[in-house]
């Protein structure tokens, strides 16, 4: 009886510690925090004012900051860039999935988790969960006050992306995004508030999963594709083409489109008025913008939430647009970035948006 309770330990042990990614040395996952700034590495004169400078603090002061996080991983930072994600830039990007390909390659590394600011975040999310080609889970996080703010959130924002990081719960479902103790997919995930610590939605098909002080669960999987079957790669990329978005409006000139094929737009995403709208003129100049110049015109919309349907007004293919699907316009951007620099023609470009 004894000798099977013992038996039984060791294997109830076991699966514990498969359950949670454990190696060798120390018992615990390895995560790696790649910090690129933000508000969550933001400071200001005082914890009660609301004006403060991003991206101010380094990694290791803000790992410092997060009680117990060394009791869920062997931590270590790396600081990729130091920036207000309202100027993380495309070689910013390119730097940041090369470098998380590169680590996830190795054994040393169970997870990563990127601090970023939260204005791009959903931006840099998808853009990861389309190169990167690992099934070891990658989180974003940040947060809405800065480190120095009262009730700053921050911490435990990193603790818990650090527990789901370290998680084997979390492998296999591709880029998240954790803030407020939930877990969005990167596709899915908008930020809809400007100051609320709530800011982050997945309006159209929810939240993934929740994370509590450490301890998380999902409830549903990512509905599209992404990471390792994704055909998308940045590898030996060092640009990408230039895609621009235009806001649409009443009364909205065609001449905008026109202005921004001169300036170099490769591809143009409107944030069209409801269903992916645009005045008549308008999508006559893009009509020509693909005939004369090879450019390819992407309808999104610019109401906060909704799909955007092939053929609902009027016939696409009349026109030589795409309809975004449920890609907003700074998401359908980088997909049409992305396949625009892989060569991606018209004929194809729609199916590509139904499958990213
Ligand atoms: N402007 C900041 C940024 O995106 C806002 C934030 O992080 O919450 O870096």
């Amino acid at each position: 009886m004894k000798l099977l309770n013992m038996k039984m330990m060791v294997f109830l042990m076991a699966v514990t510690l498969t359950a949670v990614g454990f190696t060798q040395e120390t018992g615990l996952p390895n995560v790696k925090i790649l910090a690129t700034g933000g508000t969550i590495a933001g400071s200001a004169s005082s914890a009660t004012s609301s004006s403060y400078a991003a991206g101010q603090v380094g990694i290791q002061t803000m790992i410092n900051a997060v009680p117990g996080i060394k009791e869920l991983a062997n931590v270590s930072g790396e600081q990729i860039s130091n920036v207000g994600s309202q100027d993380i830039s495309i070689v910013i990007w390119i730097k940041l999935a090369n470098r998380i390909n590169e680590l996830l390659a190795t054994d040393d590394v169970d997870g990563i988790v990127v601090t970023h600011g939260t204005d791009t975040q959903e931006e840099t999310a998808y853009f990861l969960s389309l190169v990167v080609k690992s099934d070891k889970p990658v989180v974003t996080t940040g947060s809405m006050r800065s480190s120095t703010s009262i009730s700053a959130e921050g911490p435990l924002n990193l603790y818990n992306s650090v527990a789901i990081a370290a998680s084997k719960e979390a492998q296999g479902k591709g880029v998240m995004v954790s803030l407020n103790d939930q877990i969005h997919s990167a596709r899915d995930v908008s930020k809809m508030n400007t100051t609320n610590v709530g800011s982050f939605v997945s309006p159209i098909k929810g939240i993934m999963g929740g994370v509590f002080y450490g301890r998380l669960g999902f409830f549903r999987e990512p509905t599209t594709r992404f990471g390792k079957s994704s055909e998308f790669s940045v590898e030996g990329k060092t640009s990408l083409p230039r895609v621009d978005i235009i806001y649409a409006y009443a009364d909205m000139s065609p001449d905008l489109i026109d202005m921004h094929v001169k300036a170099g737009a490769k591809g143009i995403v409107i944030a069209g008025v409801g269903n992916g709208n645009m005045t008549d003129e308008t999508l006559k100049a893009a009509k020509e913008a693909y005939e004369k110049h090879g450019v390819i015109v992407v309808r999104s919309t610019r109401a906060a939430t909704g799909w955007v349907l092939r053929d609902n007004e009027f016939k696409d293919d009349d026109f030589y647009t795409i309809a975004s699907h449920d890609l907003n316009p700074a998401k359908a951007r980088i997909l049409l970035m992305l396949s625009l620099a892989d060569g991606k023609k018209l004929p194809e470009m729609q199916e590509l948006f139904y499958t990213y």
